[in-house]
């Protein structure tokens, strides 16, 4: 048997049962479980006021999942069936289906080599030689992108800009002119179990992503539905976990922090061969992810790194273009999201990572990547 303990990829860290009996406690006492029960709305202000406070905090509706929070935002911006809304070949499939699902056409675009991200420069060339309806950029691996500059972007073109921040809560800010949904999957920086949260400052979109995800009813007009919509509420029970997840945020964030920053100061120190995303160092990060040296496949490194007890994971391979579901939507040539997606392995990364975990496998990094040069 393997002496060495196994260092898994992740582990998920959601509230524990005392921290959610408050919350639990209070569903006991109202008995409204789900439609847009108190917690829902209490919640929903907690999202809006911590990014601004009231009364210029934007409008926060929450969903079923992240992916729900996409599809209904996509379907709030009612744009033509046929539409093309841009995103990057390096994401999760979620992004993808959200468009698809909304009744839209994806439009795969490369991103960015150093930062990994969908750009508003790439975006802007997209446009100037393809139809472009709606643009998707993703910040990818919690990676945010940059508002002022997708703001600038929608009032140039016109164009309206979802944010997919799917894992990016803690980093990503809102923008005055684009929507940005958030995921509270378990595997994110902050994680409710399920659950998603579109924020924006268009309080009629809010009004309209609100409407579609219960059916598409319109209480205002004789609870008539104008507009199909689907069920993509977030019930009360997931609002509790969600409200115990943002009483801890300021400790899970913090320890975030110092994980990141430790363990990138260690990959500098001991594997100077690997490259990390161009992002902000004091970030909060869900995952962690490193490039691996030119020559070097990341699906190669994984059983060697297996062997050594350490789990890990190719984000995002294969990229968008390569699954059968989204072949058909490529929208040119995509060598950067081609090669990151051979060269991208996710280490372990998860708030209780210790010390001696981190430098178990920077020390299996650099004696694998180590050998580019031998
Ligand atoms: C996690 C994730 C999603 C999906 O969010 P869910 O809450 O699981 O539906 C979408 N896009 C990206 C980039 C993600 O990382």
């Amino acid at each position: 048997m393997n002496a060495i303990s196994r260092i898994p990829l992740l582990v998920a860290q959601l509230p524990d049962t005392d921290a959610l009996l408050p919350y639990l406690r209070e569903i006991d006492a109202n008995r409204w479980y789900t439609n847009f029960g108190p917690l829902v709305t209490r919640l929903e202000q907690r999202f809006a006021a911590s990014f601004a406070p009231p009364p210029g905090a934007p409008s926060a509706i929450t969903a079923a999942s992240g992916t729900a929070g996409l599809e209904l935002v996509l379907g709030a911006l009612e744009l033509p069936t046929d539409a093309k809304v841009l995103l990057p070949a390096l994401t999760f499939v979620a992004t993808a289906t959200a468009v698809i699902r909304s009744g839209y056409r994806p439009l795969i675009g490369d991103v960015d080599a150093s930062s990994w991200l969908l750009t508003p420069e790439t975006a802007r060339e997209y446009a100037a030689r393809h139809r472009v309806d709606a643009v998707m950029p993703v910040a990818t691996f919690g990676n945010p992108q940059d508002v002022e500059a997708w703001d600038a972007f929608v009032a140039d073109t016109g164009i309206p800009v979802v944010i997919d921040a799917a894992g990016a809560y803690g980093n990503q800010r809102v923008g005055r002119r684009c929507h940005v949904v958030f995921s509270l999957h378990a595997t994110k920086a902050l994680a409710a179990g399920e659950g998603g949260v579109v924020v924006s400052y268009d309080h009629a979109l809010a009004k309209r992503v609100r409407r579609l995800s219960n059916f598409g009813i319109d209480l205002e007009q004789g609870s008539q539905v104008f507009v199909a919509g689907e069920n993509g509420k977030l019930s009360e029970y997931h609002a509790a976990v969600a409200h115990a997840a943002l009483d801890q945020w300021p400790v899970v964030a913090a320890r975030r922090r110092a994980v990141q920053a430790r363990y990138q100061h260690l990959l500098n120190l001991h594997c100077p061969d690997l490259r990390l995303q161009r992002r902000a160092a004091d970030g909060i990060y869900p995952i962690l992810v490193v490039l691996l040296p030119e020559g070097l496949h990341a699906r190669d490194l994984q059983p060697e790194l297996l062997w050594r007890g350490i789990e890990t994971r190719q984000w995002y391979c294969p990229t968008l273009d390569q699954h059968p579901a989204f072949s058909a939507y490529v929208g040119g040539p995509l060598p950067v999201a081609h090669d990151l997606a051979e060269r991208l392995l996710g280490l372990p990364f998860f708030v209780d990572i210790d010390e001696l975990q981190m430098h178990r496998v920077c020390q299996a990094m650099a004696e694998l990547t180590h050998q580019v040069h031998a």
